[in-house]
């Protein structure tokens, strides 16, 4: 997509909305800075996505934001960062410019972005979309995420998500202490 004012071939994403069927963005040259408008109709309609088993079915955009948002439930993330994810991860399938794509792709794609935004958010992720076979790849990766990290993320306390209700369901804080000193007598 050629910047109209320069001609520039770069530009990036700032707004972006469903328009009649199609969507609306709002782009800005990274060039010269200037706005311009671009209508993708013909891809966001006809864009199918090649299953595990073969069969397709249309991207759903709907469906991409609900595992997005899901993956960063309760992640200090900054407004408006997840939009923006949903949106360059579109941007992505859209410059394939092919009209079927691989779940595959897409899970890559979405991984590799929250990957770049949070890593709970990442693994919690990976954890749905991997298949069972995956499970040694998958922890190797938790591993190699974890490990040189480990004194970091504790600082900035990522490892809460260990005591998250959602992730581990009995926790240790549940045991209920006895009222101690006998107080409780009723009146
Ligand atoms: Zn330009």
């Amino acid at each position: 997509m050629n910047c109209p004012f320069c001609g520039n071939a770069d530009s990036k994403v700032i707004d972006s909305r469903e328009s009649g069927g199609g969507v609306r963005r709002r782009r800005e040259c990274n060039a010269c800075d200037l706005r311009f408008t671009t209508y993708e109709q013909v891809q966001s309609r006809s864009l199918m996505i090649i299953k595990r088993d073969g069969t397709r079915e249309e991207f759903d955009r709907e469906k991409l934001w609900a595992s997005l948002t899901k993956a960063c439930a309760k992640r200090p993330l900054p407004t408006g960062l997840l939009e923006k994810a949903l949106i360059e991860i579109e941007s992505q399938l859209a410059d394939i410019g092919k009209t079927e794509i691989p779940s595959k792709t897409l899970g890559e794609f979405t991984m590799s972005r929250l990957k770049d935004m949070d890593r709970v958010a990442y693994i919690r992720f990976a954890s749905v979309y991997r298949d069972f076979q995956d499970i040694e790849t998958f922890r190797t990766e938790i591993d190699a995420l974890l490990k040189p990290n480990k004194e970091m993320l504790e600082s900035n306390n990522q490892l809460s998500f260990l005591e998250d209700p959602d992730v581990v369901l009995s926790s240790p804080k549940r045991r209920r202490g006895r009222p101690s000193g006998g107080a409780m007598v009723g009146s």
